[in-house]
């Protein structure tokens, strides 16, 4: 199929998008990469009678160090995720979780912000800015905002983000140096979306170690392992502990069903991949 008919508009500078999407709020849809909405354009899923391109807006893409935080431009390719020397040495998870998505055509020209607003959950970004407890901050023509991670997802496909609102750049903090991170993933082919995915990282901090841990593919949203979080580290990170606490969470899922899985089999992939990653990390 083709996609129905629609304008395009090729701003140069975020605040001709920022005004043309307030002026064709509903009707107008932001595109990035294009991976995920020309697809559902052409299955006539999503019909904009108007294309705001960000591919040529200044200022969006970008990987800097700023204090405690990586920051990322929306628009930053999903490919330069994947090499970028500073995503390495500060969210050495995020470096994990990229080889995982798509394939090097899609990441060529897919974004971490289209990745995000899509908010597929059985995609690898927002499963793993949720574990990292990374901010999204998000511009309209007449304000800006700053939404954690953890509150950004809503439902499938489905996000806090207004319709008159661009995702401009997300903010990681930066990982200690000697922080174990790693994803694990269940997918029918390499470079499919998740059936059941695991995003973690452990930071051997000598005073406060810290997990941080969210499930993806289990839930509408990605689902973030805070209990079992919090139970292990009352247990000092103690493996004996594991097993109880990785059931405990496990139940707690309401994992959604579809050709590719039943719940049970979401359950069980969610529980081998946080045994995984746990015994990757843990000390
Ligand atoms: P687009 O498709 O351009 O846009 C996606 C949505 O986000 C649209 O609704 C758009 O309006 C909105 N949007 C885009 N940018 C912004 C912004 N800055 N602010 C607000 N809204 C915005 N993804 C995975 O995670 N894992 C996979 O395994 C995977 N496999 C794939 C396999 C194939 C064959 C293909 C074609 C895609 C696959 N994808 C996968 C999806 C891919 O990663 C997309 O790139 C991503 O989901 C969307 O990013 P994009 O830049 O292409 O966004």
């Amino acid at each position: 199929m083709k996609p129905a008919p629609f304008e395009i508009e090729r701003p140069t500078l975020l605040v001709d998008a920022l005004r043309l999407l307030a002026a064709h709020a509903g009707e107008a849809r932001l595109i990035a990469g294009g991976q995920s909405l020309v697809p559902l354009m052409n299955l006539r899923m999503a019909t904009p009678a108007l294309l705001i391109d960000l591919n040529r807006v200044e200022g969006l893409q970008g990987i800097r160090v700023d204090g405690p935080w990586l920051r990322i431009g929306a628009m930053t390719r999903q490919q330069r995720l994947m090499h970028d020397s500073l995503v390495a040495a500060h969210a050495p998870l995020v470096a994990r979780a990229m080889p995982h998505v798509g394939h090097v055509q899609t990441r060529n020209r897919g974004t971490i912000g289209g990745s995000l607003a899509h908010a597929d959950p059985s995609a690898e970004l927002p499963v793993s800015m949720v574990a990292l407890g990374a901010i999204m901050r998000v511009q309209s023509a007449s304000r800006e905002r700053h939404i954690p991670a953890r509150e950004f997802f809503k439902d499938i496909l489905s996000t806090a983000l207004e319709p008159d609102e661009v995702l401009v750049e997300v903010s990681i903090p930066r990982a200690p140096i000697d922080t174990r991170a790693s994803f694990v993933e269940f997918a029918r082919r390499h470079g499919d979306f998740a059936i059941a995915s695991c995003a973690a990282q452990f930071v051997p901090d000598a005073r406060t170690p810290r997990l941080e841990l969210a499930l993806g593919g289990v839930g509408n949203v990605p689902h973030l392992c805070s209990r079992l979080a919090a139970t292990l580290a009352e247990a000092g990170f103690s493996r004996a502990r594991l097993a109880p606490a990785i059931d405990a969470e496990v139940a707690l899922l309401m994992p959604m069903e579809d050709l590719q899985a039943d719940a049970a089999l979401r359950r069980q992939l969610a529980r081998v991949a946080l045994d995984a990653c746990l015994t990757e990390i843990l000390p």
